[in-house]
């Protein structure tokens, strides 16, 4: 039938599309396994929340069912909500745009009773994980490494397949070693297999054709400007990137929310260089922002604008936990269980009418939803995003402030290989 079709599909892409609701459900773990031929992602270690009886959680997640903390934080904001300020009547007019269209999605999922019988399984390797992952939980905190005076020393050391051949035929391995700086360094795996690189007793497995460069964030603070993407550049003109994903380090006001990295203020985003970034056939910007009033405020009449993007439109990540819900009432002013993702075009140089078109292509409201992994974590949707880019064919990728690599994509940030330890993967 043709919803077994899809569940089978849904098996090797990881996205399953609802066609009458314009909207998918993602699963990052099988999204991000089409970028590995020998190790594969663990479920158990990328979905450490929102399943119920984690053994490897830590702190008290959504699914613990009574809090009272939450409860009165939950009241205040009832109240809080009947009277509005200007900001946050704008805020919530945004809200009720998109309410409809997220209702839809989520009851897509619902009503999707397959879909839904895989998602309660999504996390289903706890017999699997081997005891060395379970047993390192310390992981590099690059952020450290990347602030003191031997930053520029630190080196990783690459293990390069000699005969990619061999390494398919499995068994047959044989590498030498490349040393290469860790920092302000181009750093790229251009095989068609997994790397394996180690660094300071860590081991980082990096994905097919991909590579980082780690910026030195001590610079970046005493410079007060973007410098390190310069270098980034690409020097030849027919070069450039045709997707640009980007995932600042926003401010947070909010209390409870603590933060696992550094932020910065808003003023520092308009430094980005994304024209000189913009591949001269043109490039899709996509940006994850907040649901603050002001700073959707400031991304529309300052950081678009400086950055030359045309806005498109916006697509919404939907929250959910195991069991299909919501991981907070859609409604909430403060905690909305869903987040948004700001779609724009940034023209080339050699742009002509018709490409100027494309953006008519981009559907609008378009909602994917997902189980979230570790906090911040956003989920893998660059190849959903691949069909809207301006000469998609050969698409060049970047991902800024990025904490993962991705098969095809270069990652940009002071922790691209965050994510990569070994303790997020398992050997086949
Ligand atoms: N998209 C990522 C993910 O899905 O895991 C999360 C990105 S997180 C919102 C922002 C990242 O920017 C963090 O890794 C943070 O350490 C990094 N960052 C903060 N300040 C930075 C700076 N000055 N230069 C480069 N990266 C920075």
């Amino acid at each position: 039938s043709e919803s077994d079709d899809r569940l089978s599909a849904f098996s090797k892409s990881g996205i399953y599309r609802f066609d009458d609701a314009n909207a998918f459900f993602v699963d990052p773990v099988r999204v991000l396994n089409r970028c590995y031929t020998r190790f594969r992602v663990s479920p158990s270690a990328y979905y450490s929340r929102f399943f119920p009886s984690s053994i490897f959680s830590t702190g008290n997640y959504n699914n613990v069912p009574k809090n009272s903390g939450k409860r009165k934080r939950r009241e205040k904001e009832k109240k809080k909500s009947q009277a509005l300020n200007l900001r946050e009547q704008m805020a919530d007019r945004r809200h009720q745009e998109v309410r409809v269209a997220l209702l839809k999605a989520h009851e897509a999922l619902l009503g999707a009773s397959q879909v839904l019988e895989t998602l309660r399984n999504l996390r289903d390797d706890v017999e699997e994980r081997g005891g060395d992952s379970i047993l390192r939980e310390n992981e590099l905190d690059f952020v450290g490494l990347g602030s003191v005076w031997q930053a520029p020393f630190y080196e990783i050391v690459l293990k390069v397949n000699e005969d990619e051949a061999a390494v398919e035929n499995a068994g047959g391995e044989s590498y030498y070693q490349k040393v290469v700086p860790l920092f302000e360094t181009h750093v790229a795996n251009e095989a068609s297999n997994d790397m394996e690189a180690e660094l300071l007793d860590h081991k980082y497995i990096l994905p097919k054709n991909s590579c980082f460069y780690m910026v030195w964030i001590e610079n970046l603070f005493r410079k007060s400007d973007l410098r390190q993407i310069h270098n980034l550049i690409p020097a030849e003109s027919d070069c450039g990137f045709n997707l640009i994903l980007i995932d600042p380090p926003w401010e947070n006001s909010s209390a409870h929310q603590k933060l696992k990295y550094p932020t910065l203020p808003n003023r520092y985003f308009l430094s980005l260089p994304i024209k000189q970034l913009t591949h001269t056939a043109g490039a899709l910007v996509a940006l994850w922002v907040t649901n603050r009033e002001k700073l959707r405020n400031f991304v529309e009449n300052e950081l678009f604008p400086k950055w030359g993007v045309k806005y498109a439109t916006t697509f919404y990540w939907l929250k959910v936990k195991a069991d299909g819900s919501l991981i907070s009432e859609l409604d909430l002013f403060h905690h909305r269980p869903y987040e948004c993702l700001l779609l724009g075009f940034s023209h080339g140089k050699e742009m002509n009418s018709e490409q100027l078109l494309r953006p008519n292509h981009l559907p609008d409201n378009q909602v994917f939803i997902s189980v979230p992994g570790d906090y911040s974590r956003k989920p893998p949707i660059g190849e959903i995003l691949l069909d809207y880019v301006p000469g998609f064919k050969h698409a060049r990728c970047i991902e800024l402030f990025s904490r993962e690599m991705i098969a095809g994509w270069t990652s940009w940030g002071n922790e691209p290989l965050h994510f990569q330890d070994s303790k997020y993967f398992l050997k086949y």
